[in-house]
């Protein structure tokens, strides 16, 4: 039976102190480790970086309370994999049916961006997320960082299966890892993520479901 990492995960002595602070800044928010979101007969695995501080990490539902997710749900709702309507609040309603999100690390990590130790720390928590679910066939990462996360899962190396946007690699476990650039506010201003190229990388992820 699938475990999520607890709330109060001490693993990571620096993203322990950091979700202290945001505690004791904002005691009524989540502030914890971040379950995964969505069912575990899910076909599709969409894994992200880590919670933002003021999005996850405030809400406790991935990918919820900030830029990144306005972008996600809707886009996972127009591809049909989940019902209701997206308000980036985890008492939205929202359901995903055929989809599941999750972090390769768990913690909000100052400055959004883990350091290896922690990743290294949240790397079993994703394996085990990955091997309990027992109709996976598409990982869907995004950004570069989720990428390599995903490949250390398996043991495989990048130069063997390569980072870019809308890039299929077939896995020798029979997973297919679909990589997009990460759906943050940065990329989408700068026009290096479009809606366009959002929805056409979803779909062909769903093409292989
Ligand atoms: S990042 Fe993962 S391993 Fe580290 S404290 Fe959070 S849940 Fe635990």
């Amino acid at each position: 039976m699938f475990k999520n990492p607890p709330k109060d995960c001490q693993l990571c002595p620096r993203l322990v102190a950091y979700r202290r602070e945001s505690q004791a800044k904002f005691p009524d928010k989540y502030n914890g480790a971040v379950p995964s979101f969505g069912p575990i007969t899910a076909k599709m695995l969409v894994v992200g970086l880590a919670p933002g501080l003021k999005g996850a990490n405030f809400t406790g539902r991935p990918f919820t309370g900030d830029y990144a997710g306005d972008v996600l749900y809707p886009a996972l709702l127009r591809h049909g994999f989940g019902t209701g309507i997206f308000k980036s609040r985890p008492d939205d309603g929202v359901e995903l049916t055929n989809a599941r999100i999750t972090n390769a690390v768990r913690c909000v990590p100052p400055q959004n961006k883990p350091i290896g130790e922690e990743e290294n720390n949240c790397r079993p928590f994703l394996i085990e997320e990955m091997t309990s679910m027992p109709n996976l066939k598409v990982l869907f990462v995004l950004g570069c960082i989720a990428h390599v996360a995903v490949l250390k899962v398996l043991g495989l190396k990048i130069k063997d299966y390569p980072f870019g946007h809308e890039q299929v690699n077939k896995l020798p476990n029979g997973l297919i890892l679909v990589s997009s650039y990460h759906c943050s506010r940065y990329n989408v201003n700068t026009g290096r993520l479009t809606e366009d190229m959002f929805d056409s990388v979803m779909a062909k992820a769903k093409s292989f479901l």
